[in-house]
């Protein structure tokens, strides 16, 4: 079961988007602490099940091999201020956090009306999941 950190395990042109972004984050001082780039297929079921057959909230929609993280092409993160992680969704650096992410041609889905997520960000070249289940990949 693989749940990676490392933008290493990311798509070659998500990566360098995702280097763009911590780089144009550091220089507003703020850093970012990834806490997810890839899963596989079972860690993503295993996402699924919490909140709905196994302990916790439920934090993701998305079922093996139905969300981003699956194909290599997003990332969740939190914001570190003075070291510390700012979780709360209210606080204004999630807006600029955002803000940042768009410029770079990241997908926030902290704007999304259908699940909501301030801390995932996404490329995905315009290809949607059915195109890189059939295999289409973003280089
Ligand atoms: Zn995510």
């Amino acid at each position: 079961m693989i749940n990676s950190r490392n933008i290493g395990d990311l798509a070659h042109t998500v990566r360098i988007r995702v280097e763009d972004f911590l780089l144009v984050c550091q220089k507003q001082n703020i850093d970012l602490l990834i806490t997810s780039t890839y899963r596989d297929i079972e860690s993503q079921d295993a996402l699924y099940a919490q909140g709905r057959t196994a302990p916790g909230k439920i934090v993701t929609n998305a079922k093996g091999g139905q969300s981003f993280h699956n194909f290599r092409c997003a990332i969740d993160v939190v914001p570190l201020v003075n070291g510390k992680p700012i979780w709360d969704g209210n606080d204004p650096i999630w807006a600029k956090l955002g803000a940042l992410g768009k410029d770079i041609g990241l997908d926030w889905a902290g704007e999304w009306k259908t699940f909501k997520e301030l801390a995932h960000f996404q490329y995905t070249g315009g290809l949607t999941i059915d195109d890189l289940k059939a295999g289409k990949t973003i280089g």
